[in-house]
């Protein structure tokens, strides 16, 4: 089995997480989470780096212990594992693995041909951890940081790589060490031909408190921390040497996902190291541009006070969704610009409106004209002559060749979009085949019984065919998605029973509905103002603020809306006495199928008139008597109101109203 080995970079551990951080964590677990899925076997892994000397500063800064300190923000770190729903298989702590240092001290012997001591001066950048030399800085100050530079003078340990120019060359041109995209690997070779200068290894333990690891031999002298952090990539596979032989020294694949300002170190020094130590070079790089918050640069201490943490936006807004905005938005070249209001907008248009209502509805449907029981495939009645069928096949069939090759390029935009295709399609084709009319033709009088047999076997073939799209989004999303793929694989299993599950929203929208209309008192105890597909379609359909519908009705809401409300309880209420027990979804199991909210109206809203109260209002028979087009955003509206008054608890979502109040800042 093809061994695949995928690393994040270790972070400092100066700061807390921020945004950027998330975004090379949720690349590199969508690696590992598709490989695995195709069935390589996977290890991935990430950690932080906490033998920095900019750790020591920090500590120091805020008046606490290194210790205490590192152990921190580390934990802050490792933390963003089940926040962000990573797959992590190894978690590596420099400072306190004990399988790192022993495991560097080794590494360091195996390059000693190259190791000499030296008196250097230079220009170092404690924010990089890296001298720079004067050309390489941007107006006297770093480029990466914008500070100046400290003015160092002190005996080193270096590392020989004026002589590696020649073999990374030679690994890099040839694609054994593949760099991604084309343009990071065309700046590594330009600074391979612009000369490669031997790097100090070693810092004076003074000058690092002690901070860091020894160089064997020379206790007076700490293993500079690149040197250090970078060997984690193989640290991490020891001291056995069968996870070493696996993992690093077999045929498979080793691929690192980087930020670009570590660019030079993953590029230029360690492929050396590894070359002066006799060890193979990984074999693939994949370079991430950086991100802004709110425009503005997120360094590496973070941007308190602009941006929540990743872990808080978890908390806020699901893992779900702030992955999506992740692999959605951020370009394989160029910056991106992240705001909260970007994730929610792109969350709410896409994992609510688009593939929570597809979801919501196929499933609603099959309860509502099949009983909850997937419709067999029939021969005689291929959906082929509905507009849109083949498209939608298609869309299915080819996802998951179109996302691999992309994925092959770390192209992740690229992937979702031959994913999302699917839900596009499934959603244009419900439109198109208009199941509900063929649920009326096949219930019609007015058809003659052959009439009644084709729109039986056509609808049985439609509902297939999207519960089939569904269940491939619900495959092919769960490298970007694992928790909200999770959720759609389940709405679409029939149970022992045979039947589907009762519909469930697999994604709640984020956004409040704007706040401008009235207020409005509680609604009527017992209403089912709960009820699971309302809110995924109604928020879908109030999201219009232009709907001129939506103002002509303001006048009418209160009294139409009582009214169905009040129906709606007092309906309920009759139930529960006479079956004894309450539906606790206001949704019935079998003949008694509830309204279908699941979208009747969302493309139709001329036609389909018999589904759209009782989408609205599950078992209310009693119906607007305004016409539907005035009562459908009006209660829409409303409902979302009521909900925005009164949030609900869903154990398994994680929802928040982020317009309810400003997301606490970490800090
Ligand atoms: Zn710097």
């Amino acid at each position: 089995m093809t061994a695949t080995y995928i690393t994040t970079t270790i972070p400092y551990v100066n700061a807390r997480p921020h945004i950027g951080h998330a975004l090379e964590l949720v690349q590199a677990d969508v690696l590992a989470r598709y490989r695995r899925g195709r069935g390589e076997a996977v290890r991935f892994q990430s950690g932080t780096d906490d033998n920095s000397l900019k750790n020591v500063l920090a500590a120091q800064a805020a008046g606490t212990g290194v210790r205490a300190f590192v152990d921190r923000n580390a934990d802050a770190f490792a933390a963003l594992g089940g926040a962000l729903s990573l797959s992590f298989d190894d978690f590596i702590r420099t400072s306190r693995d004990p399988r790192h240092r022993p495991g560097v001290e080794r590494f360091w012997r195996a390059c000693s041909a190259d190791l000499y001591r030296r008196r250097y001066e230079g220009l170092y950048c404690t924010g990089c951890e890296q001298f720079y030399r004067p050309a390489e800085l941007l107006h006297g100050r770093c480029p990466e940081h914008e500070t100046v530079p400290q003015q160092v003078s002190e005996e080193n340990w270096f590392f020989r790589l004026s002589r590696y120019a020649a073999p990374l060359r030679a690994a890099i041109t040839s694609g054994r060490l593949r760099i991604e995209p084309a343009g990071r690997r065309n700046e590594v070779l330009a600074f391979i031909e612009a000369g490669l200068e031997d790097f100090s290894v070693s810092r004076p333990a003074g000058r690092s408190g002690g901070w860091g690891i020894p160089v064997p031999g020379d206790p007076g002298q700490v293993i500079y921390v690149w040197f250090d952090a970078l060997c984690n990539y193989v640290t991490a596979l020891g001291p056995g040497e069968e996870p070493y032989r696996r993992w690093w020294a077999g045929p498979g694949e080793r691929i690192h996902v980087l930020g670009k300002g570590v660019l030079r170190f993953h590029a230029v020094y360690w492929p050396a190291m590894l070359l002066s130590s006799g060890q193979p070079l990984p074999t693939a790089l994949f370079v991430h541009d950086y991100l802004t918050a709110g425009g503005r640069k997120i360094s590496k201490s973070g941007t308190p006070g602009t941006v929540p943490e990743p872990a808080e936006l978890a908390a806020a807004y699901g893992a779900d969704a702030v992955r999506w905005w992740l692999l959605r938005e951020v370009p394989r070249v160029g910056d991106a610009d992240f705001t909260t209001g970007r994730l929610a907008a792109r969350a709410d248009d896409e994992l609510a409106n688009g593939l929570g209502n597809l979801v919501n509805r196929v499933v609603t449907m099959i309860h509502r004209y099949r009983g909850g029981r997937v419709p067999a495939a029939r021969r005689s009645a291929a959906p082929a002559a509905v507009a849109g069928s083949e498209r939608l096949a298609a869309a299915c069939r080819e996802a998951q060749a179109a996302a691999g090759a992309a994925l092959e390029d770390f192209d992740f935009r690229g992937a979702t979009a031959a994913v999302w295709r699917i839900a596009d399609e499934a959603n244009a084709f419900v439109s198109q085949a208009r199941p509900w009319d063929l649920a009326r033709a096949e219930d019609g009088r007015s058809q003659d019984e052959r009439g009644r047999r084709d729109a039986q076997a056509q609808l049985d073939a439609i509902l297939g065919q999207l519960l089939g799209a569904c269940s491939a989004l619900g495959r092919e999303l769960e490298p970007f998605l694992p928790d909200l793929a999770a959720r759609v694989r389940a709405q679409c299993t029939p149970a022992g029973d045979g039947r589907l599950p009762l519909p469930r929203p697999v994604f709640r929208r984020l956004s409040a509905p704007a706040r401008s209309a009235p207020a409005r008192s509680a609604p009527p105890a017992g209403l089912g103002v709960e009820e699971p597909e309302q809110d995924q379609h109604d928020d879908g359909a109030d999201d219009r603020p232009d709907d001129p519908d939506r103002v002509e009705a303001v006048d009418v809401q209160v009294v139409v809306l009582d009214q169905v409300l009040q129906e709606a309880a007092d309906e309920r209420a009759h139930d529960a006495e006479h079956d004894g027990a309450e539906d606790p979804d206001g949704v019935a199991a079998g003949d008694q199928q509830p309204g279908d909210s699941a979208g009747d109206e969302a493309d139709d809203d001329e036609h389909d008139d018999e589904s759209d109260h009782a989408g609205k209002l599950p078992r209310s028979r009693v119906l607007c008597p305004h016409g539907r087009i005035v009562m459908k955003p009006v209660l829409a509206g409303q409902l979302a109101l009521q909900r925005g008054a009164e949030p609900r608890r869903d154990p398994d979502l994680r929802v928040a109203d982020p317009l309810a109040e400003p997301l606490r800042l970490g800090g």
